[in-house]
């Protein structure tokens, strides 16, 4: 179920809830109590927050490279 992200327009808090798609667009109620919200962008489900954590599988070791002839004088 996606989730859907809100901010109440009284106290300001933000909130999380997971609700059906049909109902995205229904109002959600602060958890202080509050009725006066807004749905913010939803963040979640679609590549959004996955910055920060890729297992380190990017660098190979530097090394290999030309074996001895050039520079020995021999290739030119
Ligand atoms: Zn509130």
């Amino acid at each position: 179920m996606p989730r859907y992200e809100y901010r109440c327009r009284e106290c300001d808090t933000q909130f999380e809830l997971a609700r059906p798609m049909a109902e995205s667009g229904a109002p959600a109620d602060c958890p202080n109590g509050h009725g006066d919200t807004v749905k913010l962008l939803s963040t979640v489900a679609v590549g959004g927050a996955s910055a920060a954590s890729a297992p380190g599988a990017a660098a190979a070791p530097a090394g290999g490279g030309g074996g001895g002839c050039c520079g020995g004088g021999c290739c030119g």
